[in-house]
């Protein structure tokens, strides 16, 4: 008996990740208790003082409860009422957050729409649009990386898909005419009509990547893509691309780039390649390629879910913890058209 009060006494101390992975490990199902998770969202978001979700004022008092039993607060510096989801991706939906933990898990093992909807007990729409708000609570998560170290470069293409634009908009055109028979888009030379991506990855395997423009990279763009996320004085390695040297020499990267028609350099006696990059390529376009057709509106937040994965690989049960979380106390709310209406091609046109 007194082991078993051990353990329990030793869960209670567990921090709000923690358990949500023991959870999971014993037992195939999740259970997270609504009143663990308002704790979690009253310590993460509002802190010991409680300070207000909006103007960050500490004249906050507890204001009654809803039929629910989640405590209602009110700040008097600001007027406003909230709970503690309040502005977070989850609130106003309806849902048990057991029902949230159990999809972040499909996410993880990188299930359909169709087999975690069917998994989840949720619709095919929420289901696709709960994809897109965790996605958008959990982009920090990827997009706050540091690499250092030998770093490897290169850029991949994907094919412009407008999917998702057609209905409901009264606003949005093909940007293109439809192609004539026999006029090869490949030949009018390198990816003019296709999605630039910038990806990175370090020896450690952290690796960063975001769709840029259409087209080629130029300096300017591949400057904006990897500021602040390629460590000075690294050893940047790339092919033999004219747009990576402005931004070493501004950041004081040292660049090796690989002789023409070669995949490595050998620099004092040292061979530096870009394998690594290439297999983070195969990857990415492999994870891409079991949507079948990935809107480029949404390309964006399907790296940023490869490399959720990626990023992550060795430690999975304690992955789940983590990002459920994150995704949590994330303070963003997304509206379904938010995810509709968002940009049909890459916004960072440099
Ligand atoms: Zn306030």
């Amino acid at each position: 008996m007194s082991e078993l009060k051990d353990v329990i006494t030793a869960y209670r101390k567990l921090p709000f990740g923690d358990r949500v992975v023991f959870y999971s490990t014993v037992s195939n199902d999740v259970d997270v208790r609504e009143e663990t998770v308002q704790d979690f969202l009253i310590e993460t978001r509002m802190g010991e003082s409680l300070s207000c979700l909006y103007c960050k004022g500490d004249h906050v008092v507890r204001n009654g409860k809803r039929k629910d039993g989640t405590q209602r607060f009110l700040c008097r510096d600001c007027g406003k009422s909230f709970i503690p989801g309040s502005n977070t991706i989850t609130f106003g939906t309806r849902k048990r957050m057991s029902t949230w933990v159990k999809y972040l898990k499909c996410m993880l093992d990188k299930k359909t729409l169709k087999e975690s909807s069917e998994e989840c007990g949720i619709s095919m729409p929420t289901a696709f649009s709960w994809r897109h708000k965790i996605l958008d609570a959990l982009r920090e998560v990827t997009d706050k990386v540091y690499l250092d170290g030998t770093v490897e470069a290169d850029e991949t293409f994907f094919n412009v898909s407008y999917k998702g634009n057609h209905k409901n908009s009264k606003t949005f055109t093909m940007p293109r005419k439809a192609h004539k028979r026999g006029n090869d888009t490949h030949a009018k030379g390198l990816s003019s009509e296709k999605v630039c991506v910038p990806c990175a990855v370090d020896a450690s395997g952290i690796s960063y990547a975001r769709p840029a423009k259409l087209g080629k990279p130029s300096s300017s763009c591949i400057s904006t893509v990897f500021d602040g996320i390629i460590a000075p004085d690294s050893i940047l390695c790339t092919d033999n691309e004219k747009a990576y040297r402005a931004f070493s020499k501004s950041k004081s990267i040292h660049l090796i780039q690989m002789d023409t028609d070669s995949h490595i350099s050998v620099r004092d006696g040292i061979s530096y390649g870009i394998q690594r990059i290439n297999a983070y390529h195969r990857t990415l376009k492999e994870f891409i390629g079991r949507f079948h057709g990935v809107s480029t509106k949404h390309l964006g937040n399907y790296i940023v879910w490869n490399n959720l994965i990626a990023n992550n690989r060795k430690k999975s049960e304690e992955t789940l913890g983590q990002l459920f979380a994150r995704m949590l106390s994330a303070g963003i709310s997304v509206r379904n058209k938010d995810i509709s209406s968002r940009s049909p091609l890459p916004s960072l046109e440099v």
